[in-house]
C-alpha cells in the first residue's frame, strides 16, 4: 500500500474543491472496495477525501411519487427501507443477494456503483491489464475468463460489471445525481456505466472531479412487478455468474410492460432493448419469454471458459418472467429476498 493523505469533506462545495486540487485523490465512502484495491497496489490515491460526514444519508419521497437515495445511505438500510421493500422490491432483493451483511451494513449507495471490477488480473499487478494500466493489454482475452464477460466486449477488455444493485437500478430506469466543479448533471442509470471500447480504464460517465450525490427511482407505475435472480457459484458472498432483473406488467395474458436488464453479461448492466421488444404486447407464455431472451443473446460472443452464460442468462430470464407472469394477486409484488 503507499502512502497516502487523509482529509475530510466538510460539505459539498469542499470534497469537489479538494479532489480538484489533487486530481490522484479518491472520496472514500464505506471503503470496501477501495481499501482492497489499496491493499492490493491496484489503486494508489495521493489522498483519501473521506465523504462518510457529507448530509447524503437520506431516502425521501419525490413530488413524483418515486424515491431519493442519498449516495451514503448504507446498501443494508437501502434494502430494508420500508417504501424500498413495498415498492421496488426488486432494488431489495439485489441489494441482499450481495456481499455480506457486515459488508452491506459499511457498504454505501454510490461507492456501490462504482465498485470496480472482480477480474483476477485487474487485481494481480504482475499480470497485463488495461484497464488497470492502458495499454498493457487483456489477459484475460486468452487466460481464465469463466466470469468474463460476453455481450458488449472489446479487443481491449472483456471484464463484466461486478453491482447486483446496479443491474436492478437499470430495470428500474433510475438517474444518477453528480456534483462537480461545473455543477450539477443527471445521467439516466442506463448510460451510467460505459462498455470497454478503447477505454476500459473508464467504467463510467462520472468526470473527474465528480461526486457522486444521489440515485433517484422513479415511481412505480400501476399494476406492474418486479424481482431479481443471480446465480452464482456460492449460496451467499459471490458475485454474479448472471442475474437477472425484470419489470413486468400482464394485463389479460398480454404483457403491457416489461423492462430487462442481466448482470455478469457485460461491463456495465445489460438492459436488454432487444427483449424488451420482443415481449411488448406479445402473450405472456413461456415460448414468448423464451425467444425473448434468445433475441437478447443472440449477440452473445463467448469465450473459453464462459459458453455457459448464454444458456443460464436464458433459463435465468424465462424463470423470472414466468414468476412474475404467474403471480395472481395484484396486491402481491413476489418476494423481495434472493431466489
Ligand atoms: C468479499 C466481498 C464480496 C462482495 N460481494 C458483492 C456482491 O455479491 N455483489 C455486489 O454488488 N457487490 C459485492 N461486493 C462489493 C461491495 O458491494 C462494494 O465493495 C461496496 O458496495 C462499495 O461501497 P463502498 O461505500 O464501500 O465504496 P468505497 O470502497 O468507499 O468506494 C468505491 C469507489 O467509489 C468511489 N466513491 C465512493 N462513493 C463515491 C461518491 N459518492 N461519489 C464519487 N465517488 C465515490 C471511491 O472513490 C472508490 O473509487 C463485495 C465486496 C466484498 C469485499
Ligand atoms: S478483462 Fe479487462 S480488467 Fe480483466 S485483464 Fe482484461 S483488461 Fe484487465
Amino acid at each position: 500500500m503507499n502512502k497516502f493523505d487523509y482529509t475530510r469533506a466538510s460539505d459539498l462545495a469542499d470534497a469537489v474543491r479538494q479532489i480538484a486540487a489533487d486530481p490522484a485523490a479518491k472520496f472514500i465512502a464505506g471503503g470496501t472496495n477501495l481499501i482492497d484495491l489499496m491493499k492490493e497496489n491496484v489503486a494508489r490515491p495521493s489522498r483519501l477525501i473521506d465523504i462518510t460526514r457529507l448530509p447524503l444519508d437520506k431516502v425521501e419521497e419525490t413530488e413524483d411519487g418515486g424515491l431519493r437515495i442519498g449516495a451514503l445511505v448504507p446498501n443494508s438500510d437501502l434494502a430494508y427501507h420500508p417504501q424500498v421493500e413495498a415498492r421496488y422490491p426488486l432494488l431489495a432483493a439485489a441489494i441482499l443477494a450481495g456481499a455480506s451483511p457486515q459488508l452491506r451494513n459499511m457498504a454505501s449507495t454510490g461507492g456501490n456503483l462504482l465498485q470496480r471490477t472482480r477480474c483476477l488480473y485487474f487485481y494481480d499487478p504482475t499480470t497485463p491489464c488495461n484497464k488497470r494500466e492502458p495499454g498493457s493489454g487483456c489477459s484475460a482475452i486468452d487466460g481464465i475468463n469463466r466470469m468474463h464477460a460476453i455481450l458488449g466486449t472489446s479487443e481491449h477488455c472483456i471484464a463484466s460489471h461486478p453491482s447486483d444493485m446496479a443491474v436492478a437500478l437499470a430495470a428500474l430506469d433510475a438517474t444518477v445525481h453528480l456534483h462537480g466543479p461545473d455543477g450539477e448533471r443527471s445521467v439516466p442509470a442506463t448510460d451510467f456505466h460505459r462498455l470497454p471500447d478503447d477505454h476500459p480504464e473508464q467504467d463510467t460517465v462520472i468526470r473527474p472531479g465528480e461526486l457522486l450525490t444521489a440515485i433517484q427511482l422513479p415511481p412505480v407505475a400501476t399494476g406492474t412487478r418486479s424481482r431479481y435472480r443471480k446465480a452464482r457459484d456460492r449460496a451467499s458472498y459471490a458475485f454474479a455468474l448472471v442475474s437477472v432483473g425484470a419489470v413486468l406488467d400482464v394485463q389479460d395474458g398480454v404483457v403491457r410492460r416489461a423492462a430487462l436488464a442481466f448482470g455478469g453479461l457485460a461491463h456495465r448492466p445489460w438492459r436488454a432493448r432487444a427483449a424488451e421488444e420482443v415481449l411488448q404486447g406479445a402473450p405472456a407464455t413461456e415460448d414468448t419469454f423464451a425467444r425473448a431472451a434468445e433475441a437478447e443473446l443472440a449477440a452473445a460472443r463467448p469465450l473459453r471458459d464462459n459458453g455457459f452464460k448464454v444458456p443460464l442468462a436464458r433459463n435465468l430470464a424465462v424463470g423470472v418472467l414466468t414468476d412474475l407472469a404467474e403471480i395472481e394477486d395484484p396486491a402481491d409484488p413476489g418476494p423481495s429476498r434472493p431466489a
